[in-house]
């Protein structure tokens, strides 16, 4: 399904209780009566929906990338965060009596404790959650601490939301609206379910050991893993796992690297990973033969279908070399023949990985390797600062060069400034691919 399937499948879903409640055709309220619903049903549509957005989904994250889908996460619970907030104060203040001809009283907002408790408890819930979310750090949990307390405090307020239109809900009194929330409700903890459960389950099959860790440049590891089950994992040059190293394969110890191994070079599998914090500090006490589990393969940054780009440019700023290099290196294992141009920025020398590997891309496969350095030393005679505009110009300003592909791997400011200087090349964004390394 291409990307824009799966956003429209979304909307239509996120739509389909509002659509189900106009279909009914009752009486019509006042108009903010009507909007309070409206918002209401859409709100808990979205929150539901956000499960199948928790970017572990390889059918998701394969055609429109993780970090797209994280964004959208984000900025969809957001949206319902303010819809939701919105939903009882647009309600007029309770009206005790019905109009005379209602005698029913469709037209009067439920006021029981019974019907509002739930949506209270979600509404307040709702928020906090959010909050937590935007202020993670000043939380002080763990990484996947925090990511537990989300995933089961976002599950309360879904259930809570669902219970409050069940008992209160004028249009979700409907039976068939009813099982529509209890369906997007089950998928919401199938979603769960498969993440905490049956992923890990599946992954019992295919567990690997380390069987090299050593280390590359400044503070910058490989790690090498062996499968210790009869086969390979299937990925693609470019994408990521979801690796576990030295506990069970239902830990939530797990952290997103991508994969700088070429799959034709068998069955291994590489990474390149910078210290940071918790897990990436401890890279150097890693034993050999500790097992290890990868969730993968996930990620959109690869080369599939890209057969008519006559050119491939890849601009990687740090450790974000990871992928490209897994690229590089499939490209020439595959006797791929279309020019390539490798731009590298980093702060120092001592950062540059793979230094040997890149010269003999350079000298085996013709790629182009450019190196930028912010502090570079005295006797350096390459490009210098960032990675510029005005370079950029330089190697793919001329028009042929449109009907490349260009790949980014790197910190969030150099990939803004890189894709806003090719589109102004005129590069269409379609041949534009990026990904970075944040993922909250
Ligand atoms: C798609 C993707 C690919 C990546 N590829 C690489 C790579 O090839 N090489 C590399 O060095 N780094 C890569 N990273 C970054 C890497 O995942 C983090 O640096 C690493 O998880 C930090 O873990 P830590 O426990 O050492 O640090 P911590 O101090 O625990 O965390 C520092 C920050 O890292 C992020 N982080 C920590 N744990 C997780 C987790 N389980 N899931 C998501 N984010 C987390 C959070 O933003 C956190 O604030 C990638 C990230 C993503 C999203």
């Amino acid at each position: 399904m291409p990307a824009g399937a799966l956003i429209g499948f979304y909307l239509l879903l996120g739509l389909l209780p509002l659509g189900l409640a106009w279909a009914q055709g009752l009486e019509p309220r006042t108009a903010l009566d009507e909007l309070a619903t409206g918002l209401g049903l859409v709100a808990l549509a979205m929150i539901l929906l956000e499960f199948l957005l928790l970017g572990r989904f390889r059918s998701v994250t394969a055609r429109v990338g993780s970090d797209v889908v994280m964004r959208s996460h984000q900025l969809l619970a957001r949206a319902a965060l303010v819809f939701a907030l919105l939903h009882p104060f647009l309600y007029i203040s309770p009206r005790a009596q019905a109009p005379v001809w209602d005698v029913t009283r469709q037209t009067v907002a439920e006021t029981s404790w019974h019907a509002l408790w739930p949506g209270i408890a979600a509404w307040l819930l709702l928020g906090g959650l959010v909050g937590m979310a935007i202020g993670r750090d000043a939380t002080g949990l763990r990484y996947q601490h925090w990511r537990l307390l989300h995933g089961l405090a976002a599950l309360v307020v879904a259930g809570f939301g669902v219970l409050h239109a069940l008992r209160a809900g004028r249009y979700s009194a409907e039976p068939f609206l009813a099982w529509v929330w209890l369906g997007l409700l089950t998928v919401a903890v199938a979603a769960l379910l498969y993440v905490y459960l049956i992923a890990p389950l599946l992954r019992l099959r295919r567990p690997f050991r380390i069987t090299d860790i050593r280390h590359e440049a400044d503070r910058t590891w490989v790690l090498a893993l062996t499968p210790d089950f009869d086969g390979t994992l299937p990925y693609r040059a470019g994408q990521f796992a979801w690796l576990n190293v030295g506990h069970s394969a239902f830990s939530l110890n797990e952290n997103p690297f991508s994969i700088c191994s070429a799959p034709a070079a068998g069955g291994d599998v590489q990474f390149l990973i910078k210290e940071l914090g918790d897990f990436t500090g401890t890279l150097d006490r890693l034993r050999l033969g500790t097992r290890a589990w990868l969730e993968a393969p996930h990620g959109h940054l690869t080369l599939d279908g890209r057969e008519k780009a006559t050119g491939i440019a890849l601009i990687a700023g740090g450790v974000g070399l990871a992928p490209i290099i897994g690229i590089l290196r499939q490209l020439r294992a595959t006797g791929d023949t279309r020019p390539t141009t490798l731009i590298y920025g980093n702060r120092h020398a001592g950062q540059i990985a793979f230094a040997k590997d890149l010269k003999a891309l350079e000298r085996d496969h013709g790629t182009k390797v450019i190196h930028v350095l912010s502090e570079p030393p005295a006797d350096w005679t390459g490009e210098t600062g960032y990675v510029t505009p005005d370079l950029l110009r330089r190697e793919f300003g001329t028009p042929d060069q449109r009907d490349w592909l260009y790949v980014l791997c790197g910190p969030p400011v150099m990939l803004r400034v890189v894709e806003d200087s090719l589109i102004a090349l005129g590069i269409p964004p379609r041949n534009i691919l990026s990904e970075q390394f944040v993922y909250e």
